[in-house]
């Protein structure tokens, strides 16, 4: 991947009140070694991340994405980000993100073993082309997700609201939706709800609503699908957060996978079971995400 930007920071204090972080932040060459043998990140996986979507060089959705990431420390028990730092960092990290698509990660991870603070850093990189995907859709596999729906709230040391960099298991799932001839997966709860996809969220369309399971603390609240709501409801649609079981998937009117960088894919398929496709309410979609959002 040709990386575009790199850029490592040292992380402020929350509360520390300064209105120029320049001297905390230092660009490095993206294609250069830059974590010690040390990081818990690389050793354990053991930090947080957002992937936000750049479009002509305007990050989408910066508030969003720093809230998620400011609840992802607190549940991962990691200081807390200072946002106005991390918010100057991704101005730098989006004029050197060019035309065209782009996706600024922010990474903050627990840093070295008995080391002084966590270790952060941005990077850009030029976005995967996802034309396919939004016009043609995907076929998702549903897979076990392997806990109750209501596991979450009787065990907060699995982290699951958190978007932590242990990815392994997502990247796992995807592999095997594909191995079943899908181009994605929907999680479902052990008991039969159906959750999100390894790095999406569903929503479902129920005649003239539009429904995303509800984030009880078992998925990640999706920037994208909050986004979508809010357009969803100034077009005059209904909105709604609630306990799905899979047959909901199986009986849509149409379903999505939504997120920050592929942003709408219509599903045409659960495990062979063809869903319908609204191409003219996708294309709407994606004219939207694709419009600057802040
Ligand atoms: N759920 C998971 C597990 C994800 O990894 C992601 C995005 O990476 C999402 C949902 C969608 O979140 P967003 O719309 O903020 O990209």
């Amino acid at each position: 991947m040709a990386w575009r930007f790199a850029l490592m920071i040292d992380p402020a204090a929350s509360d520390d009140a300064r209105t120029d972080f320049a001297d905390t932040f230092s660009e490095i060459d993206p294609s250069a070694p830059a974590l010690t043998v040390g990081e818990l990140s690389t050793q354990r996986g053991d930090g947080i991340f957002e992937s936000i979507g750049v479009v002509d060089g305007h990050a989408q959705e910066v508030q969003p994405h720093l809230a998620r990431l400011a609840h992802s420390a607190e549940i991962c028990e990691l200081p807390a980000p200072n946002l106005e730092q991390w918010r100057e960092a991704i101005i730098r990290a989006q004029a050197a993100s060019g035309e065209g698509e782009a996706v600024i990660k922010l990474i903050l991870s627990r840093g070295v073993e008995h080391g002084p603070t966590p270790t952060a850093w941005v990077t850009v990189a030029p976005a995967a082309d996802f034309t396919k995907p939004r016009t043609e859709g995907i076929a998702v596999a549903v897979l076990d997700r392997g806990y109750s729906i209501d596991l979450p709230g009787r065990a907060p040391w699995l982290l699951l609201g958190a978007k932590t960099l242990s990815y392994a298991v997502n990247m796992a799932a995807i592999r095997e939706a594909k191995r079943r001839g899908a181009d994605d997966a929907v999680f479902v709860s052990s008991d039969g709800f159906v959750l999100e996809a390894p790095t999406a969220s569903l929503i479902i369309r129920r005649g003239d609503t539009f429904v995303t399971p509800a984030p009880n603390g078992g998925i990640l609240h999706g920037t994208t699908q909050l986004s979508l709501f809010d357009h969803l409801a100034e077009r005059g649609f209904e909105t709604a957060y609630e306990t799905l079981p899979v047959s909901a998937l199986h009986d849509a009117d149409a379903a999505w996978l939504v997120s920050s960088v592929r942003l709408a894919a219509p599903i045409t398929a659960v495990d062979e079971r063809s869903l319908p496709v609204d191409a003219e309410l996708t294309a709407s979609f994606n004219q939207y995400l694709l419009s600057p959002r802040d």
